[in-house]
C-alpha cells in the first residue's frame, strides 16, 4: 500500500508539503516496465544515449530557476542551491565524455596464445536503483543516474524523502525528453521504498549514512547484486606551519561550513603545527565571525538552517560533551531558533581531543574544532585516527611538504592547498576508504564502468585440433 509522508520545512519548522510513498508492487511494477524498455536502450550506440541526455541537460537547463527555488525550499538555503543545478548541467557533460571513452571501438586484441584473440562486449546491469540523501538532493539524485543511463542501464532513482519538493520538476523534464521516460523512473518515498528497489533491481547505488548503507549492502548480498555505496566522513585537514594560513583559514572555513555543513566531504577536524596554531585560530575566527546567516531570505547569507530538529539535537550534544570535556568555544556555538528555523553559525573550538564525540562521530554542521599538533607523524596519525576515510586536505607551503602527508592519509580524495576538489572535479578517479563506502568510483570513466559487465569473446583463429584434444594423437 502507498502511504502519504509529511515534509517538514526547515526554514519553518512546520509540515508543509507531503509525498506519496510507493510500495514494493508498486516498484516491482515500474522496475519491471524499465527491464523490458532497457535492451534497446542499451542496444542503441552510445552517442543515442549521449544525445538523450543533453536534451535532458537542456530540460534542466529550461527549468533551473524552477529547480533552484524547489531546492531552496528543501534546504532553505540558495547559494548551494545554485551551485548544484549548475553541478548536474555540466556533470551531464562530463559523464557524456566518459561514456564515450567507455565504449570506445576496441578491435580483436592479440593474446599468450598466438592463435587466440580476444575481444569484449559491455552488458549493462539492465535495472539500477539510485537511493540519494537529502543533503545535495538534485546533485546526489543525478550523480549515479546519468551514468548510469549513459551506461545503458534503466534507472530507478529515489531521492530523499526528507527533500523532495524538486521532484515532480525533475521528472517534467524526463518527460520532456522523448524515450527517456520508458528507462529512467523517479519515485518518492522512504525506506521502504528505497528496501523494496534493491529487490527490484539488478545493481544499487546508494549515497546516505554509514547505519543504512549496511542494511543496503545486506540486501544487495542477499540478491548478489553489485552496492555501489557513498557513506559519511569525519574529514581532517592538516595545516603545517610553512602553509599560507589566511588562504587556509579562508578555504576550511568554506569547506567546513559549505551547505551548513551538511556536506559528506567537508572538513570536521583540523590539525594545525603548534608553532602556527594560535594565529591561525585568530584569523580563522574573525573569519568565521563575519560569515552571515541565510536569513529572512535564503539568498541573504551562508548559513542556512539546520535541516531537522534531529539534526540540531546531534550538534548540541556534540558541543556540550566536548565543552564538558575541556573544549572552548571562540566563535558561535549557540543553536539559535529563528521563526521556526534552527541555525547554528560557524562555530571554531579549540581545546578539543579525541576523546571527545565531535572528533570521532560525524558531525553533519558548520562545527570546525582545531587541535594542535607536533611534527609530520602526529599529523598523520591523528589524521588517520577515525573509522570513516572519505576524503582528507592538507595545506602547505609547498609540495614537497605538502604531498609526502597528502601520500600517508588513510583517504580516498585528498586536496592539496584546497578543501573539497574530490567534490568538484569529477575527472578525478577515487574511492571511498574505510567506513565511507564500498566500490567502484563515481568519479571518472569508471563511474560509466561500473555499471558493466564484460563479456569476454575469445576466439580461435586456426582450425584443426589441439595437442590437449582427447583425439589430438589420432
Ligand atoms: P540516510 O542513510 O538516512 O538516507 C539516505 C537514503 O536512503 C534516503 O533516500 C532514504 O530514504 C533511504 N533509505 C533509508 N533506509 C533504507 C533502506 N533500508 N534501504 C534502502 N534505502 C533506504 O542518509 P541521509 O541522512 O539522507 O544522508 C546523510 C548521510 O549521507 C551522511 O552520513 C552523509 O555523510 C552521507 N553522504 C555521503 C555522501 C558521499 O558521497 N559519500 C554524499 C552525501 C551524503
Amino acid at each position: 500500500m502507498t502511504k502519504q509522508i509529511p515534509v517538514r520545512n526547515p526554514r519553518t519548522g512546520r509540515t508543509d508539503y507531503e509525498i506519496t510513498a510507493l510500495d514494493a508492487a508498486a516498484v516491482t511494477e515500474i522496475a519491471d516496465r524499465l527491464r523490458a524498455a532497457q535492451p534497446s536502450w542499451a542496444g542503441q550506440p552510445v552517442e543515442h544515449r549521449i544525445a538523450v541526455l543533453s536534451a535532458f541537460k537542456e530540460a534542466v537547463a529550461r527549468r533551473r530557476d524552477e529547480l533552484i527555488r524547489l531546492l531552496e525550499a528543501d534546504t532553505g538555503r540558495h547559494q548551494v542551491s545554485v551551485l548544484e543545478v549548475d553541478a548536474v548541467l555540466s556533470g551531464i557533460d562530463r559523464a557524456s565524455g566518459f561514456a564515450a571513452e567507455v565504449f570506445a571501438p576496441a578491435g580483436l586484441a592479440a593474446t599468450g596464445d598466438p592463435s587466440v584473440r580476444t575481444t569484449g562486449d559491455l552488458v549493462a546491469y539492465p535495472v539500477v536503483a539510485a537511493i540519494s540523501p537529502w543533503n545535495f538532493p538534485l546533485q546526489l539524485a543525478l550523480i549515479d543516474a546519468v551514468p548510469a543511463l549513459l551506461a545503458g542501464s534503466a534507472v530507478i532513482l529515489k531521492p530523499s524523502e526528507m527533500t523532495p519538493r524538486f521532484i515532480p520538476a525533475l521528472r517534467e523534464c524526463v518527460a520532456e525528453v522523448a524515450g527517456l521516460g520508458d528507462v529512467f523512473a523517479v519515485v518518492e518515498g522512504d525506506g521502504a521504498t528505497g528496501a523494496a528497489m534493491i529487490e527490484a533491481s539488478n545493481a544499487v547505488c546508494f549515497t546516505g549514512s554509514v547505519g543504512t548503507g549496511r542494511a543496503v549492502a545486506r540486501a544487495a548480498a542477499e540478491r548478489f547484486i553489485p552496492a555501489f555505496l557513498e557513506l559519511g566522513g569525519k574529514d581532517p585537514a592538516v595545516v603545517t606551519a610553512s602553509a599560507d594560513l589566511d588562504s587556509a583559514a579562508s578555504a576550511i572555513l568554506w569547506g567546513s561550513t559549505i551547505n551548513s555543513g551538511h556536506a559528506c566531504m567537508s572538513i570536521e577536524r583540523v590539525y594545525v603545527d603548534r608553532r602556527v596554531a594560535d594565529e591561525f585560530v585568530e584569523t580563522l575566527a574573525a573569519k568565521a565571525g563575519r560569515v552571515r546567516l541565510a536569513h529572512p531570505e535564503p539568498a541573504d547569507g551562508e548559513i542556512g538552517p539546520i535541516i531537522t530538529g534531529a539534526q540540531a539535537d546531534t550538534l548540541r550534544e556534540q558541543l556540550d560533551d566536548a565543552v564538558a570535556r575541556g573544549a572552548r568555544i571562540r566563535t558561535g556555538g549557540e543553536i539559535e531558533l529563528i521563526d521556526g528555523g534552527s541555525y547554528l553559525r560557524p562555530t571554531v573550538l579549540t581545546g578539543v581531543d579525541h576523546s571527545m564525540r565531535l572528533m570521532r562521530e560525524e558531525t553533519f554542521g558548520p562545527i570546525i574544532p582545531v587541535m594542535a599538533y607536533d611534527g609530520a607523524d602526529e599529523a598523520v596519525a591523528l589524521a588517520n585516527d577515525t573509522e570513516f576515510g572519505l576524503s582528507a586536505a592538507v595545506f602547505a607551503g609547498t609540495l614537497e611538504e605538502a604531498l609526502p602527508i597528502a601520500h600517508r592519509m588513510d583517504a580516498g580524495g585528498v586536496s592539496v592547498n584546497d578543501v573539497c576538489l574530490t567534490g568538484m572535479v569529477p575527472e578525478a578517479e577515487k574511492n571511498s576508504f574505510k567506513m565511507s563506502g564500498l566500490g567502484a568510483s563515481r568519479m571518472g570513466p569508471p563511474s560509466v564502468r561500473r555499471f558493466l559487465r564484460r563479456r569476454a569473446l575469445l576466439v580461435r583463429e586456426a582450425a584443426g585440433p589441439r595437442p590437449w584434444y582427447y583425439d589430438a594423437a589420432e
